[in-house]
Formats: structure tokens, sequence, C-alpha cells
């Protein structure tokens, strides 16, 4: 039997990372997408060839079509894509609204939106029937900011996540009866660098005491809610968003 393909974007790092790791170890063949670490994403691979896996590096901005059809012309070539897990994200400073820069609205559209309904177009267009394809899952990774708002932080990313949970909804509707299932995972607060790069590289710790569990979520725990998602265990489960927020994002 063909091994099926997964394609993990912003699969070199945090979430990401733990998904590539956590599918090889449950069977996948997985391609690790990456925008420019290409040491980070050359580690996941090394540590899954290592175990006995296949995985691929593959660069490519989510936020570039060229880059997105080249990425999946890559996994093309390997072997038959079977789920994709939209992962690759990014937050920016923190701000109020009436600071926010066109340029840095459209980075965080282009990458958190656009580039996640991009690689779903590709991953629809390879994995339903409606294509000629077998059939598979997608799972999207939004944010508890979409429920929260993230006021003063950015709420230019929560809203690109409240985009996302919407796609989520709508495509899972759209391709049902397509062999394709499209569900999201909304993370809370998870120990990785993502605060760091928003400028925030103590986040975790000042938030820790205020947080439900009186702890931040790893991103093990996110990957394996996203694994439990792309199963066969989840048949039954499409148009579906996980919180796995420890409570974070539960509105009362
Ligand atoms: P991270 O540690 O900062 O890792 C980001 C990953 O995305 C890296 O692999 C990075 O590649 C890749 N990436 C960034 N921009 C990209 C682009 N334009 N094209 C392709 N890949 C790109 O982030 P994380 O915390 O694991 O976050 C992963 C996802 O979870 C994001 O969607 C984020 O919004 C969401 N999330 C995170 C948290 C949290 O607390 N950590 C909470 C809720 C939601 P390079 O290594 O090449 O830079």
């Amino acid at each position: 039997m063909t091994t099926p393909w997964m394609l993990v974007t912003g699969g070199s790092r945090g979430i990401g990372a733990a998904v590539a790791r956590l599918a090889a170890a449950k069977g996948w063949a997985v391609a690790v997408n990456y925008a420019s670490n290409e040491r980070a994403a050359a580690d996941v691979v090394a540590a899954i060839e290592t175990n006995g896996g296949t995985a691929l590096a593959v660069r490519g901005d989510v936020g570039s079509e060229a880059d997105v059809l080249r990425m999946f012309e890559a996994v093309d070539r390997r072997g038959p894509l079977k789920a994709l897990v939209n992962n690759a994200g990014v937050v920016d400073e923190a701000s109020r609204l009436d600071a926010f820069t066109a340029e840095r609205l459209d980075r965080m559209f282009r990458v958190n939106v656009l580039g996640t309904i991009i690689c779903a177009r590709e991953a629809v267009r390879r994995m339903s029937t409606v294509h000629g394809g077998t059939g598979g899952a997608i799972v999207n990774v939004s944010s508890a900011a979409a429920k929260l708002g993230a006021p003063g932080l950015y709420v230019d990313y929560a809203a690109a996540k409240g985009a996302v949970d919407t796609l989520t909804v709508g495509l899972a509707k759209e391709i049902a009866g397509e062999g394709v299932r499209v569900c999201a995972v909304r993370p809370g607060i998870i120990e990785t660098e993502i605060h760091a790069s928003g400028g925030q590289p103590n986040r975790v710790a000042e938030l820790t005491p205020s947080l439900p569990m009186r702890r931040a979520g790893s991103a093990e725990e996110v990957a394996k809610a996203i694994l439990w998602l792309v199963s066969d265990e989840a048949s039954y489960s499409t148009g579906a968003i996980l919180d796995v927020s420890g409570a974070r994002s539960v509105l009362p």
C-alpha cells in the first residue's frame, strides 16, 4: 500500500513540528513546510528519519500562491496527499487597532487567511472525489483569540483566526459529500516561540498564574488533538472546531 502523505505548513517549529513528529510516529509520510528556518525543518526531518519514518522538508511562504503551488507539487512527486494541517501562522507586535499599518494587516491576512485558503484549495483539488481524489482530511489551526478578540494585543490576528473558523465551517459543508473532512483546533496559550516573535518572550510565564489550569499547553498536546481529528477515529467529525485551550477560551 502507498504511504499516505500529510503536509504540515509551518512544520519546522512549535505546534507544526510536534504535529509532524507525531504524524510520522503514526505512519504518515510527512511534508514539513517552513518559511525560512531551513535548519529547524531539517532537524524535524532528521528526527523522523532516525525513527524510521519518511519526511520531506519543503520551503515555501504560504502567503505566496507560487510558493504554495511549488510546495504541493513537491509532495505530488512523492505520493498521494491525504491530509493537510494548515498550521503556519504569524502574530505581530502588541498594538491597538488605531496604530495598525496597512503593511501589518497585509502580512497578517496574507499569511493567516489567504495562505490557509490557498493551501486548502490545493488540498481539495487533490483529495476531493469530485477531482478524482480518494478523500482525506484538513485541519486548520485557529486560535482561542478568535473567541477572545485579543484587545490591545492583536485584534487583527484574532479577526484572521475568526476567518479561519468560518472557513472551516463553510468548506466542511461544501465538500462533506466528497470524502474530505475539514476541522479546526483553537489552541490557547501554548509554549512555543510565537510569543517571542510578537515581541513578548515572557508572555507564557506572565499569563500562567491567570490561566484556568495554571499552566500553558504544550505543542504536543495540540498535536494530539490534531492527529485525532485527522484520523479515522474522527470519521463523523467535520466542521468541528475543538478548543485546546485548558478552558481559557470557554465563554461564560
Ligand atoms: P511558531 O513556533 O512561531 O512556528 C511558526 C511556524 O510557522 C514555523 O514553522 C514557521 O517557519 C512557519 N511559518 C511562519 N510564517 C510562515 C509562512 N508565511 N509560510 C510558511 N510557514 C510559515 O508558531 P506556533 O506557536 O507553533 O503556531 C502555530 C500555529 O498555531 C499558528 O497558526 C498560530 O497562530 C497558532 N496558535 C498558536 C498559539 C500559541 O500560543 N503558540 C495559540 C493559538 C494559536 P520558520 O521556522 O521557517 O520560521
